[in-house]
C-alpha cells in the first residue's frame, strides 16, 4: 500500500470576479512509498505548489482524492510538515521561538523539556547553533530557509513537504544544505516530497523524479532514478 496516494486529482482556483476557473492540475495520479524521497520538477506555474499544498491539506482537490497512510486528507495534520518557499517565519519572534511555535500549535504538544531538546537538535542539524536568539531580519535568506527547515523537523512529521526549500540559497551553500538534508532524512527515514525547478537538484536528491508538464499541469513523465542513497 502506498504511503501517499493521489487518485485522479484535479485542482484549480476560482476567479471570484468573473467566476472562471483556472485548472492548476488535471487528473493527476501518483503514489509515494513510505520512506521515499520524491522530487517533483517542472516549470513555474505547472501546479507543483498546488499539489504539495493538497498533501499538506491547505488546498482541497476539485476532483479525486489524496490519502496519507490510508486516510483521506481533509485538512492540515501533525503527521505532515511543510517547508515553505517564502520561509513564512514570524518576524517578531526569534529563531528559537519560531521553531517552538510549530510545536505549541499542536493538540498534543511535547513537554517543555522535550521541546527544548528537539529545538536544540534541529538548530544544530541545520547549522544555526549560536543564532537561537536572532530575529529573521538579522539572518541571510539562506539562513532563514534553514530556520524553516528546522521548524518542520521539530514536529517529527512522517511526511516532510518541501517547496523549493533552497530557492534563496547560493550554489555553494545549496550543496552543503543538500548534503545536510540527505543526512537528516537518512536519520529519520521520513517520506519526503520535494519541489524544485532544477532537474539537477531533483536528480541529486530524489529516489524518484516526477516531471510535471507546463500544460495543463499534467504529469508528463516519470523518471526512475537509480542512485544509491544512504538509508538507515
Ligand atoms: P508552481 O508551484 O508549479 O509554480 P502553482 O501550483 O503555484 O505552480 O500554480 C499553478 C497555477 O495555479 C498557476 O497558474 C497559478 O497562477 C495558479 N494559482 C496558484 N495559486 C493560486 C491561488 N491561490 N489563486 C489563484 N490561482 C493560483
Ligand atoms: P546564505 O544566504 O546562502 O546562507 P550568506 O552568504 O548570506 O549565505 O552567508 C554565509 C554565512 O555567513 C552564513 O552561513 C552565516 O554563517 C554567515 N552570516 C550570514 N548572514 C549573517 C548575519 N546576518 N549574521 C551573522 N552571520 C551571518
Amino acid at each position: 500500500q502506498p504511503f501517499i496516494s493521489a487518485r485522479h486529482v484535479t485542482a484549480g482556483y476560482e476567479n471570484r470576479r468573473d467566476h472562471t476557473r483556472l485548472i492548476a492540475l488535471r487528473d493527476v495520479s501518483l503514489d509515494v512509498a513510505r520512506g521515499e524521497f520524491l522530487a517533483i520538477v517542472g516549470p513555474s506555474g505547472c501546479g507543483k505548489t498546488t499539489f504539495i499544498n493538497m498533501i499538506a491539506g491547505f488546498v482541497q482537490p476539485l476532483e479525486g482524492e489524496i490519502t496519507v497512510d490510508g486516510e483521506p486528507v481533509t485538512g492540515p495534520g501533525m503527521d505532515r510538515a511543510m517547508v515553505f518557499q517564502d520561509y513564512a517565519l514570524l518576524p517578531w519572534r526569534t529563531v528559537q521561538r519560531n521553531i517552538r511555535f510549530a510545536m505549541e500549535n499542536r493538540r498534543t504538544k511535547p513537554s517543555k523539556a522535550e521541546q527544548d531538546e528537539r529545538i536544540r537538535k534541529a538548530i544544530e542539524l541545520v547549522g544555526l547553533t549560536g543564532f537561537e536568539k536572532a530575529y529573521p531580519h538579522e539572518l541571510s535568506g539562506g539562513m532563514r530557509q534553514r530556520v524553516g527547515i528546522a521548524r518542520a523537523l521539530v514536529t517529527e512529521p512522517s511526511v516532510l513537504l518541501m517547496d523549493e526549500p533552497f530557492g534563496a540559497v547560493d550554489a555553494m551553500t545549496r550543496e552543503a544544505m543538500q548534503a545536510e538534508l540527505e543526512k537528516i532524512i537518512a536519520q529519520t527515514g521520513q517520506t519526503v516530497v520535494f519541489i524544485t525547478h532544477s532537474i539537477d537538484e531533483a536528480v541529486t536528491l530524489g529516489d524518484r523524479v516526477v516531471v510535471v508538464s507546463s500544460r495543463p499541469g499534467r504529469i508528463k513523465e516519470i523518471v526512475p532514478v537509480d542512485l544509491p542513497r544512504p538509508r538507515m
